[in-house]
């Protein structure tokens, strides 16, 4: 039993999976930034990105099942060779399922994308965009000199296409923090980033997505280095929120690494748990059925304390009001 899990025995609760309803792709390490806070420690230097034929085992294993969102995510997912392959598969499917582009904004303005926004709207594909604040220079310290005018121009050409505006093309911001610390309000930092990129710049947007900067990866180092990672997992621990356990992302969603190997979120897939069968074999998306998930235990550790403390954290933000 590990810390996690022992807090949650401490609560009556453990941590099992509920019905699957999002698989989330993580199609690669490649990518033209390389943030401070990033979990993947991706990069343009990164070599690991799907192929063509693991996508296609993907969406053959996916027309399969009910699971109605795919959610793709990297390094830059776009900058695989076979993004666009990859959506185009998943959109034929019947029923057709929707698709989320985890975009880190600049990919939109980088040389050989300029119609990256308009292959994304005309396939009606939700965008959740990294933004950690609205003031140039917390962006700038967090993801590179340039990012935040770069990150600008991108959601200006995103609302010229209808992103933020029309219902059928999405718009979501995400922060995180900029230190070791935990995000705040979300509702009222939304309210602000509203504000202030309409009164500044004219953009529009849907939802502000509020993150916990999990312990692993490169912010993890940044801990290291500055010697805060023990305070940093004392201040997960000690604000843990048992409302937050039902809605934890790892309880209807299925996590997919760039090799197809199969985990229950993007961070135990950075921390190499994967699944594996009872025999110790390690298991991949084709190898699982997906209606036999329910109620399988979901592998914990010490990063889970990021998910759980405060309002909580996922993949769609804040978890629960309370805090
Ligand atoms: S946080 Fe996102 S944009 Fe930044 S390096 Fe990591 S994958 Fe790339
Ligand atoms: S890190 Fe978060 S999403 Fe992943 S298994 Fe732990 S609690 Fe679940």
């Amino acid at each position: 039993m590990n810390r996690f899990t022992r807090k949650l025995a401490d609560h009556s609760a453990s941590l099992r999976r509920g019905r699957s309803e999002i698989l989330q792709v993580n199609v690669g390490k490649l990518c033209n930034l390389t943030c401070v806070h990033c979990h993947v420690n991706a990069g343009p230097k990164r070599k690991e990105i799907m192929t063509h034929e693991t996508i296609e085992r993907i969406v053959d294993w996916l027309a399969k099942t009910q699971i109605s969102t795919v959610d793709l995510t990297g390094g830059a997912p776009e900058m695989i060779p076979d993004f666009r392959f990859f959506i185009d598969q998943v959109k034929r499917l019947q029923p057709p399922r929707h698709v989320i582009d985890r975009c880190n904004l600049t990919i939109l303005l980088e040389p050989g994308y300029e119609d990256l926004g308009e292959f994304l709207a005309r396939n009606r594909v939700e965008i959740v965009a990294s933004m950690p604040c609205y003031s140039a220079k917390n962006v700038n310290a967090q993801r590179g000199e340039g990012v935040f005018d770069e990150s600008i121009a991108a959601l200006h050409l995103l609302n010229s296409l209808g992103y933020g505006l029309d219902r059928e093309l999405p718009l979501h911001l995400v922060y995180n923090p900029v230190g070791a610390f935990l995000p705040p309000s979300q509702d009222e930092l939304e309210a602000d980033y509203k504000r202030e990129l309409k009164k500044h710049f004219g953009i529009v947007f849907n939802n502000l997505y509020a993150l916990t900067n999990l312990p692993i990866g490169r912010f993890a180092s940044y801990l290291r280095r500055s010697d805060t990672l023990q305070d940093y997992m004392q201040l997960l621990i000690h604000a843990f929120n048992p409302a937050t356990i039902s809605g934890l992302m790892c309880r209807n969603t299925i996590s997919v690494g760039w090799r197809g190997e199969v985990y229950d979120c993007d961070f135990n897939q950075q921390l190499g748990m994967q699944w594996s069968d009872n025999s110790g074999s390690k298991l991949f998306l084709w190898d699982i059925d997906p209606n036999s998930l329910e109620e399988r235990v979901i592998m914990t550790g010490d990063h889970c304390f990021g998910c759980t403390a405060g309002a909580g954290s996922g993949c769609g933000g804040a978890i629960s009001s309370q805090s």
